[in-house]
């Protein structure tokens, strides 16, 4: 049963028209979004959500959007525990986390696992705007790399981002490293068969860190937000344009959507061979 049927009975008409459709889950834990019109509703919505859901201990409200270099959201308990530490799995892997304090998505493990399958046995990867680990945790669970190096700024996310590593027994292949990729990066320039900058709203500011951490030739998996009408020519240009100020050509292998961010406005990724020019 879905949350709509559940609250069928208990809901006017009108009011079930604003009630979402889909709801994320972390651990034991539902974020939802409850419009204004719902708000004299919104602990009724929470039980109902547990009551089908059973795992669920705590229900969380989203109240802002994105927000800081933090990349966290307010949120206001509206049903259950109101603990707000949990345990989530993604591909045979742990993650503690608690999602008031820190970003972690669990939408994004698809694109999580398409990464997963373009990385080879042996690479060096810088993993830039780590969070608690979810990109190299999964990666170095599934394929034998040679080192990532796993770099975040929020004090709070990076306790997690340790305490995982230790969880899933990497330690040694992710080392974790508490800081900012401007002051941490330069420490392993030429080093790294592949860098990964999911930090779409500011990415570009970090696209020159990104391709001297490269050896001669690498790849670079880049995150940006874009609209509709033309997906990927800015950050291409933008792309190019830090690799030709590093003698540097590159081979876009692929680009694509990886998720709504707003109406007609697009998280993209562009994965880019960047190589020294002959
Ligand atoms: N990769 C993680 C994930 O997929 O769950 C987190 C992605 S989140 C969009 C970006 C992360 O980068 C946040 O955890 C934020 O604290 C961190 N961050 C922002 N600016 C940073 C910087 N200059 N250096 C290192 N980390 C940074």
């Amino acid at each position: 049963m879905d949350l709509k049927e559940a609250l069928e009975d208990e809901l006017k008409e009108k009011e079930l028209d604003h009630l979402v459709k889909s709801f994320e889950v972390i651990g034991d834990i539902a974020i939802i979004e409850v419009p204004d019109e719902l708000e004299h509703r919104k602990g009724l919505i929470g039980e109902k959500l547990m009551e089908i859901n059973k795992h669920i201990k705590t229900v969380l409200r989203e109240l802002s959007g994105r927000k800081g270099e933090f990349r966290t959201r307010d949120y206001e308990l509206i049903a259950g525990d109101g603990d707000t530490e949990t345990l989530h799995k993604e591909h045979g892997c742990r993650f503690r986390l608690d999602p008031t304090e820190m970003y972690f998505s669990e939408r994004e493990a698809k694109e999580r696992q398409r990464i997963v399958e373009q990385v080879e046995n042996g690479e060096v990867i810088m993993a830039m705007f780590a969070g608690v680990g979810p990109f190299p945790v999964v990666i170095a669970k599934q394929k034998d790399v040679e080192k990532i190096y796993a770099v975040e700024l929020n004090p709070d996310a990076y306790q997690y981002l340790e305490e995982n590593v230790d969880l899933n027994k990497l330690d040694g292949k992710v080392v974790p490293l508490e800081g900012d990729v401007k002051d941490i990066c330069p420490d392993y320039f030429g080093t790294c068969d592949r860098v990964l900058m999911p930090l779409p709203r500011d990415s570009n500011e970090f696209l020159d860190l990104a391709v001297r951490c490269l050896k001669e030739e690498g790849i670079i998996n880049y995150y940006t937000w874009s609209n509709e009408e033309d997906l990927y020519t800015e950050a291409e240009e933008n792309i190019l344009e830090s690799a030709e100020a590093y003698g540097k050509e590159v081979e876009f292998l692929d680009k694509r959507k990886v998720l709504p961010f707003a109406p007609r406005k697009w998280k993209i990724c562009l994965d880019c061979l960047v190589k020294d020019k002959k």
